[in-house]
């Protein structure tokens, strides 16, 4: 299936995107592309909401929608773009680092269970069970939480980001019973399961077949999560190469429109 949305695009109001990330280049790139939706998803922290880092205090809503004017005026002929954001996991008060009145103002919201560089005490890299477990912990509250129902997507489930080691060393570390319980908590809340390509930007297909995560998308399937397909770009690419296997892994899944969250259809 050709994917045609990318919902996971950052662009230089997020600290840790390049300057050059800029909503216009992003218009021609999906141009180039075909896509018929683009989604803006700057990393974001609800100033409402206590404990946000250094990261993320200058990162707030009135931050992400300075860029909401530009993302309405955007004209490209076929193409929608969302006004979204990435929302932080919130591990004090066990859901999302933001507040139901500020949820609304978002066309759509991804949450990692996974930013483990930044949310989770660094103790817990050794052993590989405690960084594992706290993923696990960190996706169950984010499904259970009261903001639970503005989660469009979890974004990249269980890719542990800037991670020391192979994350992959922890994927393979939870057994099926363990994902299936949890994807059928979120299959059951209406939470996507995004599929994260940058992971997958250097993999020939014989390593995207082999990756850990394709595992977990096989689970996430079967009990019955739908997907939307995300690039997580931080700069305006020189070519197309980081959508490539965004269709292979469609294939290797053999998803359908059906299987797609009802935003990205
Ligand atoms: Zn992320
Ligand atoms: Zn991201």
């Amino acid at each position: 299936m050709k994917i045609t949305h990318d919902f996971h695009v950052h662009t230089n109001l997020s600290l840790c995107a390049k300057p050059t990330a800029t909503l216009e280049g992003y218009l021609e790139t999906a141009k180039k592309l075909g896509l018929t939706k683009l989604g803006i998803s700057n990393h974001f922290w609800d100033a409402a909401i206590p404990g946000a880092n250094d990261f993320y205090v200058p990162q707030d809503y009135d931050h992400v929608a300075s860029l909401r004017p530009a993302i309405e005026k955007a004209d490209v002929p076929g193409l929608r773009v969302y006004f979204g954001c990435e929302c932080e996991y919130d591990p004090w008060r066990h859901g999302v680092a933001c507040t139901e009145e500020v949820a609304e103002r978002f066309e759509y919201m991804l949450v990692p269970n996974s930013h483990t560089h930044m949310m989770m005490p660094k103790e817990y890299y050794h052993p590989y069970e405690k960084h594992a477990e706290f993923m696990l912990a960190a996706f169950e509250e984010i499904v259970d939480c009261p903001l639970s129902k503005y989660v469009t997507a979890m974004a990249h489930p269980f890719e542990a980001v800037a991670c020391p080691y192979d994350n992959e060393i922890l994927i393979d570390l939870i057994p099926d019973d363990r994902y299936r319980r949890l994807f059928a908590k979120a299959a059951g809340k209406g939470i996507a399961f995004e599929i994260n390509i940058s992971s997958m930007v250097k993999k020939t297909p014989e390593e995207v077949e082999k990756a850990s995560v394709i595992r977990l998308f096989r689970l996430a399937k079967e009990e019955g999560c739908k997907f939307l397909f995300g690039s997580d770009i931080h700069n305006v690419p020189e070519n197309l190469a980081p959508f490539k296997n965004a269709e292979l892994v469609a294939d290797l899944l053999g998803l359908t429109e059906e299987d797609l969250a009802p935003i990205a259809r």
